[in-house]
């Protein structure tokens, strides 16, 4: 029974291209701006249009980041900056923003941004090659 559940999963979810940087960048777009209605929600905050596309232009940015600085020239290009170990460090400094002496719209700016490079992470992580976990 496991292994027809783990077939299907593999069958349904594992991605057997490699996304491209538009993919990336689209990915990243979204994450971002949706990270940032959700957290201005969660905090009270007015949302502007504005300040969503800066948001989503911002994570299209972030989203190829991983592969500018490790193009993706062989199937084994993944490194320090795709691992699991980096993502976990992004997400923990993401929060650590809270206590940062910013405004509220910049630690939501932060943590969308954020979401933008970990958003090029677990696309990465639905391919065959999946993700390294710490080199
Ligand atoms: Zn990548």
């Amino acid at each position: 029974m496991m292994l027809i559940n783990n077939t299907f999963l593999r069958y349904r979810y594992v991605n057997t291209d490699m996304p491209n940087r538009n993919t990336h960048a689209i990915i990243g777009a979204i994450s971002s701006g949706l990270t940032y209605a959700v957290e201005c929600n969660r905090k009270n905050q007015n949302p502007k249009p504005e300040e969503m596309l800066q948001a989503a232009a911002g994570g299209a940015i972030t989203g190829i980041v991983p592969d500018v600085l490790e193009p993706a020239t062989n199937p084994n290009h993944r490194e320090f900056f795709h691992s699991i170990l980096f993502g976990a460090g992004v997400g923990k400094g993401a929060q650590k923003a809270e206590k940062l002496n910013l405004t509220e719209k910049q630690k939501i700016m932060l943590k969308s941004l954020s979401a933008g490079y970990l958003s090029h992470l677990a696309a990465d992580a639905t391919t065959p090659k999946g993700l390294p976990v710490a080199d």
